[in-house]
C-alpha cells in the first residue's frame, strides 16, 4: 500500500500551480490540486489576461482619431462598457473551463475549496487530510493597500475589473506596472486620469532613461503624472472622493515643481501600490515554513522551502512576479521531481513588457546595472516618430536603447517604448539569451519599413560611459 494519499498535493490553481500539475501528472505522479476560486489563478481572471483585453479596447480610440489623416471618417462612435465587460468575463470563463478539462486530461484530481498545511505531508481540505509525498504552495499574491484613513474606499485592480461603468475622474496611485496600464486602460475609454507616483519618476528598477521618456508620453495623451506626491486620506463626498494629496505639483511643462497640500475629487480612487503573498492562515509558519516579514516564502534554487517536502512557486517567492517565470518554474519542478530533469532556470534576462501606452518592452540590463557590472559601456539610442503616425495628429515618438559591453562587444539590455515594444523585445530576448553581440546585431539584414529595424540598424554610439 503507498505510503501517501498522493505524490503531491498542489495549492493554487493559477500559472505555477496549473503548470506544475499537469506536467507532474504527465510524467506519471498522482496528484491533487486544491483551487478555492477561478482556476487560473490571478493571470486569468484579475491580471494579465483581462488587462489585456482591456488594453485593446481602450486603444480604439486613438487609433479611430489617427484615422482621419487616412481619409476616413467615422460618425457616431459610441463606447458600451457593459458590453466590453460582458465579452471580456465570457472570455474569461472560457479559458477557466480550458484550465479545468486540461487538469483533468492530464489525471490532476481537482478539489475545490481553501486548503491549509497540516503538516510537512498533510493538508487539510473541506474537513478531510490529505496525505503526499510532496506538497507545493503556489498561492499567489493579492493587491495590498496602504494604511491611510479612507483606503477602503479606494478600489484595487481586483475591483477595477467589476467596474460597472467606466468613471469619469479616476486617481491611481503608484508608478509601476499596473498603475501605469491601468492609467492607460482609464484615459483611452475617456476618463481624466491622475496618476499619482511617490518617487522622483515612475517605473522605479527600469532604465532611468526610460523612466522619464515614458512619463513624457504619458503626459503627452493626457495623462496627469504626479510624482513625489502621496495620498494622506479619502474622504467621501456627495459628489466623489476627496483626497488629500501631499507632495508637489507640477507648474509647467518644463518640470517645475513646487510643494504642495490640497484637497482633489475623483470618483474612482485605484491602488497599485504592489501585491502581497497569499501565504498567511494556511498554517505554514505553524509548521515551520520559512518567510519573511511580508509573507514572501524562503526557498532554495529547487524551490524547496525550510521544510524539505514543501515547495514554493510562482509570486509567493523573491523572483520576478510574472507568468511566464511562474510557468517556467512549475515545468523546473516537474521535470526535476517527476520527469527526466531540468536546467535550472535562467533569470539573468527575464523580458518584460509593461501594457502602458505606449507600450514598453525590455530585456536585460539597465543603464545603471550595465555600468555595475562592466568598465565600459557603450550606449546607442533612438527616438523617432513611427511611419504610422506621420499622416496624424500624433506627436508621440518611439525611443529605443541597446547597452553594449564596451569591451566585448556584448548586448547587455535592450529598452523600448513605442507601439508593440512587447512583441519586438521577445525576438531580442532570444538574441540575449543566446549571447548576441553588437556586431551580430548590426550584421543583421533588417525588415523595412518597420519599426523594429531601428534595433539593427543603429550603428552611431549615442555615447560611452566608463566606471
Ligand atoms: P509594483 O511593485 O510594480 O509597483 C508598485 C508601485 O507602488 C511602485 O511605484 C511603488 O513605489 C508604489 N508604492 C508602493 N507602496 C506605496 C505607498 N504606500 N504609497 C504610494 N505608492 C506606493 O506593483 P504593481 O502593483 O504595479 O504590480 C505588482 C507586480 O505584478 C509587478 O511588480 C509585476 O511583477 C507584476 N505585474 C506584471 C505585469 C506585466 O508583466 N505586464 C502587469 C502587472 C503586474 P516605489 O517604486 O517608490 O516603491
Amino acid at each position: 500500500m503507498a505510503k501517501y494519499d498522493v505524490d503531491l498535493f498542489v495549492i493554487g490553481g493559477g500559472s505555477a500551480g496549473v503548470r506544475l500539475s499537469r506536467m507532474a501528472a504527465g510524467f506519471g505522479a498522482s496528484v491533487m490540486l486544491a483551487e478555492s476560486g477561478r482556476l487560473g489563478g490571478t493571470c486569468v481572471n484579475v491580471g494579465c489576461v483581462p488587462k489585456k483585453l482591456l488594453v485593446y479596447g481602450s486603444a480604439f480610440r486613438e487609433e479611430v482619431e489617427d484615422m482621419a489623416g487616412f481619409g476616413w471618417t467615422v460618425e457616431g462612435m459610441k463606447h458600451d462598457w457593459s458590453k466590453l465587460f460582458a465579452n471580456k468575463d465570457e472570455e474569461i470563463g472560457r479559458l477557466n473551463g480550458i484550465y479545468e478539462r486540461m487538469l483533468v486530461g492530464a489525471g490532476v484530481q481537482l478539489v475545490r475549496g481553501r486548503a491549509s498545511v497540516t503538516g510537512p505531508h498533510s493538508v487539510e481540505i473541506n474537513g478531510k487530510v490529505v496525505t503526499a509525498e510532496r506538497i507545493a504552495v503556489c498561492t499567489g499574491g493579492a493587491p495590498r493597500r496602504p494604511s491611510i484613513p479612507g483606503a477602503e474606499l479606494a478600489i484595487t485592480s481586483d475591483e477595477a475589473f467589476t467596474l460597472k461603468a467606466c468613471p469619469k475622474r479616476v486617481l491611481v496611485v503608484g508608478g509601476g506596472y499596473i498603475g501605469l496600464e491601468f492609467a492607460g486602460i482609464f484615459q483611452g475609454y475617456g476618463a481624466e486620469v491622475t496618476l499619482m507616483h511617490r518617487g522622483g519618476h515612475v517605473l522605479r528598477g527600469f532604465d532611468q532613461a526610460l523612466r522619464e521618456h515614458i512619463e513624457v508620453e504619458l503626459r503627452r495623451k493626457g495623462i496627469e503624472v504626479r510624482t513625489e506626491t502621496e495620498v494622506v486620506s479619502i474622504k467621501k463626498t456627495d459628489t466623489g472622493l476627496a483626497v488629500e494629496i501631499s507632495g508637489s505639483k507640477m507648474l509647467s511643462d518644463d518640470l517645475v515643481l513646487e510643494a504642495c497640500n490640497e484637497v482633489c475629487e475623483y470618483d474612482v480612487v485605484m491602488f497599485a501600490v504592489g501585491r502581497v503573498p497569499a501565504t498567511s492562515g494556511m498554517g505554514l509558519a505553524e509548521i515551520g515554513v520559512k518567510m519573511d516579514r511580508r509573507g514572501q516564502i524562503e526557498v532554495n534554487g529547487e524551490y524547496e522551502t525550510s521544510v524539505p517536502s514543501i515547495y514554493a512557486m510562482g509570486d509567493i517567492i523573491d523572483y520576478p512576479r510574472l507568468t511566464p517565470v511562474a510557468l517556467a518554474q512549475g515545468m523546473y519542478l516537474a521535470r526535476k521531481l517527476y520527469g527526466p530533469g531540468s536546467a535550472a532556470v535562467r533569470y539573468d534576462n527575464v523580458a518584460t513588457a509593461v501594457f502602458s501606452q505606449p507600450n514598453i518592452g525590455t530585456v536585460g540590463l539597465t543603464e545603471r546595472e550595465a555600468l555595475e557590472k562592466c568598465y565600459v559601456v557603450d550606449v546607442y539610442e533612438s527616438s523617432f516618430r513611427g511611419m504610422k503616425l506621420t499622416m496624424t495628429e500624433r506627436k508621440e515618438r518611439t525611443w529605443m536603447k541597446i547597452l553594449v559591453d564596451g569591451e566585448t562587444d556584448k548586448v547587455l539590455g535592450m529598452h523600448m517604448i513605442g507601439p508593440d515594444a512587447g512583441e519586438i523585445i521577445q525576438g531580442f530576448a532570444v538574441a540575449m539569451t543566446c549571447g548576441v553581440t553588437k556586431t551580430q546585431l548590426d550584421a543583421t539584414i533588417g525588415i523595412h519599413p518597420t519599426s523594429a529595424e531601428e534595433f539593427v540598424t543603429m550603428r552611431t554610439r549615442a555615447r560611452r560611459i566608463e566606471r
